[in-house]
């Protein structure tokens, strides 16, 4: 048996029942919470953490995740849109991306993840030419939690351009199917961590019939579906071109649902919010990106008060640039409060239920994880307080979210494991990825044709 304690700590658990616990402690045994709150009966433990200097969140859920691109951060220009920015940029390099590319790619990206505090995250857009399985295997080996999502698709376009796709990312839906199927009885359900899931290219690069057959395999084997939906205005203008919106056409054709997450939403309409609260579809909320690239602002409030579950993501290297969920909820704060022109328009414990259990809700783990609370598996971020951004030290948790970063984050603890102790991640080798990271990267922008843009 193993014990870990955290006593006197600032504990925000996301939980609405006690949303804050100032001076509170809690106690895990083996993979889960066995008691939490102010005064509790457990005074010792395997391994104590004072929490003077601490504050104590949910382990935060990243619902947008492209793991191929943590190694194309700062490759592509940071001035382009959407379109030309997937066109000439980064799908030539995903495009020539290999396995030991990737291999390097996906532990740096998991390295950035839990040293900034994250437990679980939906993985995007994993094709074959990346080497499905050691993908799946580096991440079940991070000691993290992820649904993984199979690339799908059966035409090589983009909304309503058609043969957009770069020749090294056209697959074969056939062969999809059987890699999902192949890792599906793999890896689904391992140690309740890793979860395989089906990601759909795009809108316009997936025929009616496919999304169909997705659908049902979908619920024949209760797994999940994620998917880029309504980012910018080319993709509303595919579905009028088609009669039709994204909500309207996606409950067509079956793909709503529980463990439905569609990413972006930044142009859905109140329609398409209706269809997806009355069906308990998710929606990923990747403010940075949105910025970044020009594409909008999600109108997340409006969603929130149609009651659909909305989750917060990061998306990739080359459109955010981090995969920091704590700078995440900030920006995602102040966009909808300029936005709406309205400073009450969404709070802080608004945007960490997004963050924590939202997004456990959207991956269906949301009875084992999202908050904390006894009984709950033991998925815990621990962030300083002791520095200079954090004090006063009277609200932690408002210091944190506007003032603090991810890096913030001393220890990790998911499944009642450390992934971060003290500062250092345990589960990564470092070194491995630093050592490669920039020769792949210099690699990787030659072999694709492409020069360094600044
Ligand atoms: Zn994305």
């Amino acid at each position: 048996m193993t014990s870990v304690l955290i006593k006197n700590a600032f504990i925000a658990t996301a939980d609405d029942e006690q949303p804050i616990i100032r001076e509170g402690s809690i106690y895990v045994e083996d993979d889960r919470i066995v008691e939490i709150g102010k005064s509790i009966q457990s005074k010792s433990a395997e391994y104590i953490i004072d929490g003077k200097d601490r504050i104590v969140l949910p382990g935060l859920i990243n619902t947008h995740v492209h793991l191929a691109q943590g190694i194309l951060r700062g490759l592509v220009p940071d001035n382009v849109s959407l379109i030309e920015w997937l066109r000439d940029w980064v799908w030539p390099l995903q495009g020539n991306l290999d396995e030991n590319i990737m291999d390097i790619s996906t532990k740096l990206t998991l390295l950035e993840m839990i040293n900034t505090g994250t437990s679980a995250f939906v993985a995007t857009s994993i094709n074959a030419r990346y080497g499905v399985n050691r993908v799946v295997e580096n991440v079940y080996r991070s000691g993290m939690r992820a649904a993984i999502g199979k690339q799908i698709m059966d035409i090589p376009g983009y909304a309503d351009h058609p043969q957009i796709l770069h020749a090294g990312l056209i697959e074969d839906y056939q062969l999809s199917l059987k890699i999902f199927n192949d890792l599906f009885s793999r890896w689904n359900g391992k140690d309740d961590r890793i979860w395989i899931w089906f990601s759909p290219r795009t809108p316009g690069a997936v025929s009616d019939e496919l999304f169909r057959t997705i659908a049902e395999i979908v619920r024949e084997k209760n797994s999940g579906v994620t998917m880029h939906l309504a980012e910018v205005r080319d993709d509303i203008r595919y579905f009028s071109g088609r009669g039709t919106i994204p909500g309207r056409f996606l409950k067509e054709v079956g793909m709503v649902g529980r463990k439905y997450v569609y990413v972006h939403g930044v142009w859905l309409n109140e329609e398409d919010m209706k269809i997806f609260a009355s069906t308990g579809t998710s929606v990923s909320h990747n403010p940075s990106s949105n910025s970044k690239l020009g594409s909008g602002i999600a109108p997340i409030t409006k969603m929130l008060k149609y009651g659909v579950n909305v989750t917060m993501g990061t998306d990739g290297g080359p459109s955010n640039d981090d995969y920091d969920i704590i700078r995440e909820m900030k920006l995602a704060l102040l966009l909808q409060k300029v936005s709406n022109l309205d400073p009450q328009a969404i709070d802080v414990f608004t945007v960490l239920k997004m963050a924590t259990y939202n997004g456990a809700k959207s991956m269906g783990i949301e009875k084992e994880t999202g908050k904390l609370k006894s009984g709950m598996k033991a998925d815990i971020a621990v962030f300083n307080t002791r520095a200079p951004h954090m004090f006063p030290r009277l609200q932690p948790l408002s210091n944190l979210i506007y003032s603090g970063t991810g890096n913030d984050c001393t220890d990790l603890i998911v499944d009642g494991k450390f992934l971060k102790k003290d500062g250092r991640v345990l589960t990564i080798n470092e070194e491995e990825v630093y050592e490669k990271a920039d020769e792949y990267a210099a690699e990787l922008l030659s072999r694709s044709g492409l020069k360094y843009w600044m």
